[in-house]
């Protein structure tokens, strides 16, 4: 859990806090089982208060070991991705106006925010549904199991 205490940003235009963080390994398992990481999760970026709307822009560096759908080979990958919100204290004020304005708002209960839960979320939304070793993997031969990227079998 990585907790951000933003009572001054929220409260004080011009504002801003500065994030660099990371989540050890042994917290990952807990937070997100259905995928193993191979190195703790980067948080950087920032929180800033640009003339009372509070925005969020951050970085996430993840190495996850994953298996090939495919061809089944482990490998490491790493996935380096930015994401932005905009931050409230609560979304009671706003409940008459569209939802999807909403999308990237993330609400701040007690001006806490756990930048580490978020950061997760928002990346296993990121997360391809297939995994592949590479864009073009030939996979395993449906007969004799062979790896065919390394070369024909010979099977029909
Ligand atoms: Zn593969
Ligand atoms: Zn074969």
């Amino acid at each position: 859990m990585l907790l951000l205490e933003l009572k001054k940003v929220f409260e004080v235009t011009g504002q801003s806090l500065d994030i660099d963080g990371s989540l050890p390994v042994s917290e990952l398992e807990e937070m997100q089982p259905y995928v193993t990481f191979a190195a703790p999760v980067a948080v950087k970026g920032s929180v800033k208060n640009r003339a009372g709307v509070v925005a969020l822009d951050m970085t996430v560096t993840a190495r996850l070991d994953q298996t090939c759908d495919r061809c089944l080979k482990a490998f490491e990958r790493e996935y380096v991705r930015g994401f932005s919100h905009t931050l409230v204290t609560s979304l009671a004020n706003e409940s008459d106006e569209d939802d999807s304005e909403f999308e990237d708002y993330v609400v701040c209960p007690d001006n806490k925010l756990d930048i580490g839960e978020l950061a997760l979320t928002d990346l296993m939304l990121e997360m391809p549904t297939k995994v592949l070793c590479k864009e073009d993997c030939k996979g395993l031969c449906p007969v004799c199991g062979k790896d065919l990227n390394e070369g024909e079998c010979g099977c029909e």
